[in-house]
């Protein structure tokens, strides 16, 4: 099963992506968390996308589709995955449908996960992040059960550079303009589904689920 999940920035997608890959047994593949992972370990794409990030604008075309083209090949991906944050505009959707036919794969769902923008900014100025396994707390509505510390392994947890008003305005604005039309790109291909991204994650989860059992196989 290949999955993508769009939304806006805050909308929940790595929070439910995690959950999905865990039940279903398939690989989560978010270019933020690869380029983030860059950006610590202060490869030449960390330092070339690190700008581009903390603006809030999008790391361009020709470097996202080669860190796809590279990740997409190993092994993990393999029994099936979920694109989280990747394609991001109509050139890198085209980029990824040339490479998904070499390697002789097809997506299966497109889910867009909504949320008004109103809620956004509160969202991600209230996320933290672990450093060590990626899992994202919100304080007020899914907070970590002991106060800054990540309930899995312990690592303290960290607002993102980006997750901050003037820059989230700025995503959602990016986001608007230049991913939202990749939605229509895959309702030209039959391939999306929208839910609600607003309500208790438990619910959200239950949809996302529903979704995924009725997916002709
Ligand atoms: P995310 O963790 O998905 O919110 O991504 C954080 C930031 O990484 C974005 O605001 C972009 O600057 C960059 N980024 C992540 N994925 C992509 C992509 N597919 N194309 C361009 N930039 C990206």
């Amino acid at each position: 099963m290949n999955l993508i999940f769009l939304g806006p920035p805050g909308a929940g997608k790595g929070t439910q992506a995690q959950r999905i890959c865990w039940e279903y047994s398939i690989t989560q593949l978010s270019t933020g968390d690869l380029l983030r992972a860059h950006i610590s370990k202060g490869t030449n794409l960390g330092k070339e996308a690190e700008g581009y990030i903390n603006s809030g604008n999008l790391v361009p075309d020709e470097l996202i589709i080669a860190l796809i083209k590279e990740e997409l090949l190993l092994p993990q991906y393999k029994s099936g995955y979920l694109l989280d944050g990747f394609p991001r505009t109509v050139p890198q959707a085209i980029a990824l449908d040339k490479l998904l036919e070499e390697l002789q794969q097809s997506i299966d769902l497109v889910l867009v996960l909504e949320v008004p923008d109103e809620d956004i900014v509160e969202r991600l100025t209230a996320r933290r992040t672990c450093p060590t396994c990626g899992k994202v707390y919100h304080l007020v509505f899914n907070p970590p059960l002991s106060e800054g510390r990540c309930d899995l392994d312990g690592s303290e947890l960290f607002l993102r550079k980006d997750d901050n008003e003037e820059t989230v305005t700025k995503r959602l604005k990016v986001y608007k303009e230049q991913t939202m039309p990749i939605i229509n790109y895959y309702q030209q291909k039959d391939l999306v589904q929208t839910i609600n991204g607003v309500g208790r994650l438990e619910q959200i989860y239950k949809n996302i689920k529903n979704i995924l059992k009725n997916l002709k196989k």
